[in-house]
C-alpha cells in the first residue's frame, strides 16, 4: 500500500458533529474526499442537510444528516442507529460540536459553565460511548476529538473558564477511552487548534490583537487547514498514533 493510499478511507462511515460549518464542514468534506460515507449531525436540520448536499456534490461521496443535540442522550443513540442502518456501521467519530462563553470568572452563571462542559465533554462523551458500542461490534475505529490549545493553557485577554475546563477535560477523557477500547481496536485522539476562521470567533474588528500578535505564523487558520489532520488521525495513515493531542496552533504556543 502506498503511503497515500494509507489515507483513503473508501467504505467507510464518518459522522462529524457540527459538520454543517467551521471547522466541522472542513473536516466532513475532508473525510469525504478521501472516500468516506459522511453523516452531518447537528441541531438545525435545515443547515445539515445543506451540508450533507453541498459535500456530496463537491465530492461525489455519500452523505446523510442527521439532527441530534450532543447533549441528548436518546438523539445520539439514534444518530449512531440511523448512521449504521444506512451505511453499516461507524468506522471514524469526529467529535467537534462545540460552544464558547466568554466572562469573568467570578460573575459567570453556574449554568453558563455548566452549559459550556455539557456541549463540549458531556456531548462528546455521549457521542463516543454510543460510537464505540457500534465500533465495538466492526472492526473498531477511530475517534477524533476537536479539543483546542486552550486545553493547555489560558485564553488571553478573554476570560473562558467554562471553555478551558471543558477542553481540559477531553485531554483526560481521552486517555481513559484510548487505554480502555484499545483492545477493540479503537483508537482515540484530539486535535488541539488554535484561533480557526469560524462563526466562533468575534469579527475581526472586535478580536484582540494578542491573538495574532502571540501566533508565530502571524495569522489565524482557515478551516480547511485542520482537515488534513483529522483524515490522518481518522485513517490507516495513523494505525499505530492513539492517546494523543496534536497541536496545530500556528506556534501559538512555543513563546
Ligand atoms: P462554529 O460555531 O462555527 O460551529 C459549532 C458547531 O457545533 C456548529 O456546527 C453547531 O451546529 C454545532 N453544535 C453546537 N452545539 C451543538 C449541540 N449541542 N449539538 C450538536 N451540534 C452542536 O465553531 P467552530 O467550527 O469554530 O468550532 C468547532 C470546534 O472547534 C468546537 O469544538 C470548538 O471549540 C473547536 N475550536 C475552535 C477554535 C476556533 O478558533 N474557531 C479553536 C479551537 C477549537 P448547530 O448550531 O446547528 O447545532
Amino acid at each position: 500500500m502506498s503511503v497515500l493510499d494509507r489515507f483513503r478511507l473508501d467504505g467507510e462511515t464518518a459522522v462529524v458533529t457540527g459538520g454543517n460549518r467551521g471547522i466541522g464542514y472542513a473536516i466532513a468534506e475532508g473525510l469525504a474526499e478521501v472516500g468516506a460515507n459522511v453523516v452531518v449531525a447537528n441541531r438545525d436540520a435545515e443547515a445539515g442537510r445543506a451540508a450533507a448536499t453541498d459535500i456530496a456534490e463537491s465530492t461525489g461521496a455519500e452523505t446523510l444528516a442527521v439532527p441530534a443535540d450532543v447533549t441528548d442522550e436518546a438523539a445520539v443513540e439514534a444518530l449512531v442507529a440511523e448512521t449504521a442502518a444506512e451505511f453499516g456501521g461507524v468506522d471514524v467519530l469526529v467529535n467537534n460540536a462545540g460552544t464558547s462563553s466568554t466572562g469573568p470568572a467570578e460573575e459567570m452563571a453556574v449554568e453558563e459553565f455548566r452549559r459550556t462542559l455539557e456541549v463540549n465533554t458531556t456531548g462528546a462523551f455521549l457521542c463516543s460511548k454510543h460510537a464505540a458500542r457500534e465500533m465495538k461490534e466492526g472492526d473498531g475505529g477511530s475517534i477524533i476529538n476537536v479539543s483546542s490549545m486552550s486545553a493547555f493553557m489560558a485564553n488571553y485577554p478573554q476570560h473562558q473558564a467554562g471553555y478551558q475546563s471543558s477542553k481540559a477535560a477531553l485531554e483526560g477523557m481521552k486517555y481513559q477511552l484510548a487505554s480502555e477500547w484499545a483492545e477493540y481496536g479503537i483508537r482515540v485522539n484530539n486535535i488541539n487548534p488554535g484561533y480557526v476562521e469560524t462563526e466562533m470567533l468575534p469579527p475581526e474588528e472586535m478580536r484582540p490583537p494578542q491573538w495574532r500578535e502571540e501566533t508565530l505564523l502571524d495569522r489565524l487558520a482557515d478551516p480547511e487547514e485542520i482537515a488534513p489532520l483529522a483524515v490522518y488521525l481518522a485513517s490507516e495513515a495513523s494505525s499505530y498514533v492513539t492517546g494523543t493531542s496534536v497541536l496545530i496552533d500556528g506556534g501559538y504556543l512555543v513563546r
